[in-house]
């Protein structure tokens, strides 16, 4: 299982040349920037412990990842969620069937589930991973990611490189930033408000280290499908011959052309996986499609 050194390609589009970080191409099932928060539990040995706990949204990345490595590790896994509809449970190749079939057993509360899910509490054989993974743990694999990227730098004579990424909770480019000393990361809110990514990430600044630079994204709201961000991503799946990610990756490439003059020099797209949702992102975009699409 390849877990580090993903390969780096690259593309031109609007007369500028991007190059990207294929952390897509790690392991089949476990990759992207969850396969480096995670990195630190399949690396190690945690005797004590043979259950992992979370919550958060019914199609998330890290959900899968993380029945992916409770199989890897032969560990129970208990997921919270709050109640789902007849179409979610039904949704065929979602990251949610592909979990239940990995062995997550699912939990769905309803208005008990913010109160359930911020009091948590564990046995010592219960690793409880928050949502997003917003937590130091996380640190370990995406250390690892910026030497890779900081030995590449080196190695090409690059210097002050522009990374940029799109943020969930926001723990990637963080610490990201926190290890490219040399470079810039750059990133952009795709969950909530810039105000509340900074929030996020500063929950884990334990040592006052400089938070990425976030371009604000006021207009797009999560997981929501727009037309006009759709016809951009197809675009630069086929320019560049890469699949890119239908959540976050659009909204990511659209505010990162938006911004592409204010930014001088080498540009390196983080390709954070989670490829396994896009089918479901996908119906979500054709059943709007036959109604009429928001755009
Ligand atoms: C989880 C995820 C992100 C966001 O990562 P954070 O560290 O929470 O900011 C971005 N892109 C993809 C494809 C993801 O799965």
């Amino acid at each position: 299982m390849i877990l580090n050194n993903s390969p780096i390609s690259q593309f031109e589009y609007k007369n500028r040349t991007f190059f990207v970080k294929r952390d897509d191409l790690l392991d089949k099932n476990f990759n992207g920037n969850k396969a480096r928060k995670l990195a630190c539990y399949l690396e190690h040995d945690f005797q004590e412990i043979d259950t992992i706990i979370s919550y958060g949204g019914n199609q998330s990345n890290l959900m899968y990842s993380l029945s992916c490595l409770a199989k890897l590790k032969n560990w129970q896994f208990i997921y919270y969620t709050r109640s789902l509809s007849k179409t979610v449970k039904n949704n065929k190749y979602s990251n949610l069937e592909l979990s239940i079939k990995n062995g997550m057993q699912l939990i769905e509360l309803g208005n008990e589930y913010s109160q359930f899910t911020s009091n948590l509490t564990t046995t010592p054989n219960q690793l409880i991973i928050h949502q997003g993974a917003l937590q130091k743990e996380a640190e370990y694999g995406i250390k690892q990611l910026a030497a890779e990227i900081n030995t590449w730098a080196e190695l090409n004579h690059l210097e002050n490189i522009n990374v940029f990424l799109p943020s969930g909770t926001g723990t990637t480019a963080f610490f990201l930033q926190k290890y490219l000393d040399k470079h810039k990361v750059i990133t952009t809110n795709c969950v909530g408000s810039r105000d509340y990514l900074i929030e996020q990430m500063n929950s884990i600044n334990c040592n006052n280290s400089q938070l990425p630079f976030i371009f604000d994204n006021q207009q797009y709201r999560f997981a929501t499908p727009y037309k006009e961000l759709l016809n951009l991503i197809l675009e630069i799946n086929k320019v560049s011959q890469i699949e890119f990610d239908l959540i976050y990756d659009p909204v990511g490439w659209k505010i990162l052309l938006e911004n592409l003059k204010t930014i001088k020099g080498t540009i390196l797209y983080l390709h954070c996986g989670g490829l396994t949702g896009n089918y479901s992102m996908l119906q979500r975009y054709n059943y709007l499609n036959n109604k009429s699409a928001t755009s």
